[in-house]
């Protein structure tokens, strides 16, 4: 692959050249194929190059065997490719004039880098779209045949990240989690016990249900049913590895009851 640095590249092409080039983030979906949109299909089977990451199904390239494919991901904490390096070749190929497909798991949008490459993509006046995709929580909420909201139980839905930039304060958890929460967790299988073991000491009651999803709708998928005292314990029994979807559900029933218990036992 030709990898001219950018301002090189840029030097080089004339504006005739770079007509055409465009870049495209598309939202993969979180494994099966035949969950990518319409969009996400049509813009691979037009793509020239396509950049992908670590967590996109193979099955998911087949649609594009016209472009040159590319691999740039990255494992958890271990950066085979920069983000700063990824940004720079899905440039320098649409300065080329090419058709890029970024393409990414879940959506582009959630936990994925998508502000660094859009910023990229403008600091060249490259036309870029962002494709949604299916993410990894909704995908989970499939794979267990229930939603991720609940009427009565449940009025807010948050999306939240266990691994956060290093150096970067954590979260909360107990703020985030009030009564009333479905919390899906990404990237939180190894954080996982300490948030439980923060939320218990806040508070919040064990019999709160967790629902752990690996590798939501592929081959591999694996689902673990507990509550949250009995997170940690589920996590290593059942061998869970990452990729993987944690639900935590603090159901506003649950709190209710649990207030009213409290009360009774305050007044005896
Ligand atoms: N943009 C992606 C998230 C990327 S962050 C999305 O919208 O889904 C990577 C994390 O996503 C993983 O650590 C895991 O928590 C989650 N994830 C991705 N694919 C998954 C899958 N098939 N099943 C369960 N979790 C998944």
């Amino acid at each position: 692959m030709t990898m001219l640095p950018v301002s090189l590249a840029d030097a080089f092409l004339t504006p005739d050249r770079r007509k055409g080039g465009r870049i495209s983030l598309v939202g993969a979906g979180p494994g099966a194929a035949d969950l990518l949109t319409l969009r996400a299909l049509n813009r691979l089977q037009e793509a020239e190059i396509v950049f992908y990451d670590r967590l996109v199904d193979p099955d998911v390239l087949e649609f594009c065997p016209q472009a040159e494919r590319i691999y740039v991901g990255k494992e958890v904490g271990r950066h085979a490719w920069p983000q700063e390096k990824i940004d720079e070749v899905i440039v320098a190929a649409a300065l080329q004039g090419r058709r890029v497909v970024r393409l990414k798991s879940g959506d582009p949008g959630v936990f994925g880098r998508a502000t660094e490459e859009l910023a990229a993509a403008a600091e060249h006046d490259i036309p870029i779209e962002i494709v949604p995709g299916v993410s990894a929580a909704s995908a989970a909420g499939a794979a267990l045949n229930r939603s991720l909201t609940e009427r009565g139980a449940t009025d807010r839905l948050v999306f939240a990240t266990a691994t956060c930039r290093e150096g970067d304060e954590t979260p909360e958890w107990v703020e985030v989690l009030r009564p009333g929460t479905t919390l899906a967790l990404y990237m939180g299988v190894r954080k996982a016990p300490k948030i439980a073991a923060d939320l218990l000491a806040a508070g919040v009651p064990g019999e709160v249900e967790v629902e752990i999803v690996a590798s939501a709708t592929t081959v591999r998928e694996k689902v673990a049913r507990t509550c949250l005292s009995e997170l940690a314990a589920t996590i290593a029994r059942e061998e869970i590895a990452n990729p993987a979807i944690i639900l935590i559900r603090y159901a506003k029933p649950l709190a209710q009851s649990r207030a009213m218990a409290v009360g009774v036992a305050a007044q005896a």
